[in-house]
């Protein structure tokens, strides 16, 4: 860093993303990306917005809003669209930070490095010996929550009725959802926005929408919590989410279709590896997302890791203690998941 930087940034760690290895025929399952392309809509209506691009974005999204809100029978004035979903995160730390967050201490990464960068006291619960979240420990704590429903790196989801339980108990704090994965598992939090005026859902089309380098999510609450949320976008980049990003992002939901079949061959797909590495000794924890975290007694977490990358497969693995034996595997195609279970029996054997 430079002499430069200002103080309250000087000790801060940023977030660490997956790698994005630039080698060919390599099977790339450590970011939990969809191994399907976007569908045949999706280019056109990037190459016919291009041709606009001298022209500023429209900075309310309007289109899609309209398009999303119908697809998920919501308002578009209750839907904000950001800079993928880890801007809006990144808003409603920045705007509710007055008080301390809760959030699970094995979740996702960024939640401690917003916290970090906008000076946020923070407790972090442990999740339970099975890596589960115990609703209990949330209920009526009287601080900001955070959780990511499904968990990540656990794809272990909590049922509705303990989702609703934490939200009613803690009525003068703000409870995000981060539903990154709750189209591959789980039951949505999105009906509950009209109820409870301290809810927030956040989403994101970089997973299910097979879109993660079109930058696109969003965020799902009341008008007064989305007016909240326009203050700090306004207040920093009005046109968060460019024209081709719109214009991928409306294409992608009028053929919504198309991504909800991907996602049913994904969970085919995920039940075949999970017993498949289950035949094979491994303990697989949560199958609500669209990865699995599977641990084994026979090689260390770190091992596998590295004997997946020599044969081009590779997974994520996490180095916090508690986890450090397991690795998070994203469902691929059948095809590459048959290629996986191969590698592991060799490796193993
Ligand atoms: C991937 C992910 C996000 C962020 O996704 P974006 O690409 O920024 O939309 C947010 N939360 C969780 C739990 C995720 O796994």
């Amino acid at each position: 860093m430079s002499r430069f930087l200002s103080q309250r940034f000087s000790t801060l760690t940023a977030y660490t993303p997956g790698e994005q290895p630039k080698i060919k025929n390599i099977i790339k399952r450590n970011t939990n990306e969809l191994p399907y392309p976007p569908s045949e809509a999706v280019s056109a209506a990037v190459k016919e917005s291009s041709e606009n691009l001298n022209r500023y974005c429209d900075i309310g999204c309007t289109r899609l809003r309209e398009a999303l809100g119908a697809n998920l029978k919501v308002a578009p004035e209750k839907i904000i669209m950001t800079n993928g979903s880890d801007e809006i995160l990144n808003f409603a730390f920045m705007a509710y930070g007055d008080k301390p967050f809760a959030f699970p201490d094995i979740s996702y990464g960024f939640y401690t490095v917003f916290c970090a960068l906008h000076k946020i006291a923070y407790e972090e619960i442990p999740l339970n010996d099975e890596l589960g979240i115990n609703p209990e420990d949330y209920i009526g704590i009287g601080k900001n929550i955070v959780i990511a429903n499904p968990n990540a790196p656990t794809g272990l989801a909590l049922p509705l009725s303990d989702i609703e339980r934490i939200v009613a108990s803690n009525p003068d704090n703000i409870v995000i959802i981060d539903e990154a994965y709750i189209d591959f598992g789980g039951e949505s939090a999105i009906g509950l926005i009209d109820r409870y005026e301290n809810l927030m859902v956040t989403r994101t089309f970089s997973k299910s929408f097979a879109l993660a380098g079109a930058r696109l999510g969003f965020g799902i609450a009341n008008e007064k919590l989305i007016a909240d949320m326009d203050l700090i976008k306004f207040s920093t980049n009005p046109y968060n989410v460019n024209s081709l990003t719109q214009a991928a992002g409306l294409a992608a939901v009028e053929t919504a279709d198309y991504y909800m079949s991907c996602c049913d061959k994904i969970k085919e797909t995920r039940a075949y590896t999970a017993s498949a590495l289950r035949e094979l000794g491994f303990k697989v924890i949560g199958e609500d997302a669209n990865f699995l975290f599977a641990s084994s007694d026979k090689i260390s977490g770190e091992e596998l890791l590295t004997k997946l990358r020599e044969r081009a497969i590779i997974v994520r693995h996490f180095s916090a203690e508690r986890i450090k034996n397991y690795n998070r595997i994203t469902i691929g195609t059948r095809e590459q998941m048959e290629t996986l279970i191969k590698s592991i029996k060799e490796i193993i054997s």
